[in-house]
């Protein structure tokens, strides 16, 4: 059994409100959330960081960044939102499995 929660997460030996998943990919709602749309992308294969990508995981990254909108729009948010990526301790990241922030609609922290 795996130590890393998300790893846990995709397995669902822990359980999370998913909102999309394929064969790349699990999307779930954050367990805290930052914002009234607070959603986490994260790859089905444990990566811990942007820090320890590799040149073949280029693709895997093409496709989050571009399903972020598309999931956006499935949440309701029609004019926007904001991603955010923690990379590392000095970073904010208390999750080493990598994973994108999807924040929007009401009560938008930080970065106006
Ligand atoms: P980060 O600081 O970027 O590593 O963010 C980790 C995020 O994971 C935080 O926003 C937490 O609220 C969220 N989180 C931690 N545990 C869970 C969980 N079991 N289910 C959903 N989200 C979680
Ligand atoms: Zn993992």
């Amino acid at each position: 059994m795996s130590d890393c929660l998300f790893c846990r997460i995709v397995a669902g030996e822990i359980p999370s409100e998913r909102v999309y998943e394929d064969e790349k990919v699990v999307v779930f709602k954050d367990i805290n959330p930052k914002a009234e749309v607070h959603l986490l992308v994260i790859p089905r294969q444990h990566i811990e960081s942007l820090d320890s990508l590799r040149a073949e995981d280029d693709e895997l990254i093409a496709y989050m960044m571009r399903l972020l909108p598309r999931l956006a729009r499935d949440q309701g948010l029609h004019d926007g939102f904001r991603t955010i990526i923690n990379t590392g301790k000095g970073g904010g990241q208390l999750v080493f499995h990598l994973h994108l922030h999807l924040l929007g609609g009401k009560n938008l922290p930080g970065f106006e």
